[in-house]
């Protein structure tokens, strides 16, 4: 079951905000996270789509994780009923926004989920990649990523800033995980826009300069469609009217 299509609902109405309040804390990736992070950014790969699949796919779990719940406590939903995907982009800002209406993360999962607790795969897809390049330096095939419990870094490959804000279903607050390409740190505050999410989580993409081509509906609509094969949840796109 596949669905992209435009949307017809309201515009949210969220702008990206780049300016990271100064009470904001401040987290340095874990050890081996932070190499593997130097070896996707710093590669010459490519097959750049794949952070689509990757973020989708998220998104997709995290889906399936409160459709779960809801299946004993119907309540669960009473903030956002629709499980679904919106992905959103800006071709004058050249961002591009993955949003869904899945669990959503807390303050201390931003902070454990995407940086600072060792996953156990990251080591491995590093060795795959040594294994897998033909002078044993350059980084092979990074495609593989999800395989190793490490996808939503592949966001990396296209992004100058990354901003996570999500708001769990378990929490009234909606926090912001941010950083910025090559950095070993990453930045977690409550969102400055307050709570703009029912629940769920909103990845805004701050393109490279290289990779403004994602912000483009026919380059999305084509990579969406081909990475929701398998994906049970609409996917809807936006086109953002500044
Ligand atoms: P994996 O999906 O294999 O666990 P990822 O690097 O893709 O590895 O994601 C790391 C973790 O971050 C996920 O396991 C999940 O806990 C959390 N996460 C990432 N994206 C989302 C999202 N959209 N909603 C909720 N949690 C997410
Ligand atoms: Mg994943």
């Amino acid at each position: 079951y596949m669905t992209v299509g435009a949307e017809d609902a309201a515009d949210d109405g969220t702008t990206p905000d780049l300016s990271v309040p100064e009470t904001a804390e401040s987290f340095a990736f874990e050890a081996e996270v932070s190499k593997m992070l130097d070896i996707v950014v710093n590669s010459l790969y490519q097959n750049k789509d794949v952070f689509l699949r990757e973020l989708i796919s998220n998104a997709s779990d995290a889906l399936d994780k409160i459709r779960f719940l809801s299946l004993t406590e119907p309540d669960y939903l009473k903030d956002e009923e629709k499980l679904h995907v919106q992905i959103e982009y800006d071709s004058e800002q050249n961002t591009l926004t993955i949003r869904d209406t899945g669990i959503g993360m807390t303050h201390d999962e931003l902070v454990s989920n995407l940086g600072t607790v060792a996953r156990s795969g990251t080591t491995k897809f590093m060795q795959a990649l040594k294994a897998g390049s033909s002078d044993g330096e350059s980084s092979g095939d990074i495609s593989q990523i999800g395989q190793f419990g490490v996808g939503f870094y592949s966001a990396f490959l296209v992004s100058d800033r990354i901003q996570v804000a999500s708001k769990h279903l378990d929490s009234d607050t909606q926090y912001v995980w941010s950083s910025t390409n090559g950095s070993s740190e990453f930045q977690i505050y409550e969102d400055p826009r307050g709570k703009t999410l029912p629940r769920g989580t909103e990845i805004t993409l701050f393109l490279k300069e290289d990779c403004i081509e994602y912000a483009d509906e026919y380059k999305i609509s084509q990579l969406a469609k081909h990475y929701s094969e398998f994906v049970t949840h609409p996917i809807y796109l936006k086109t953002k009217t500044t």
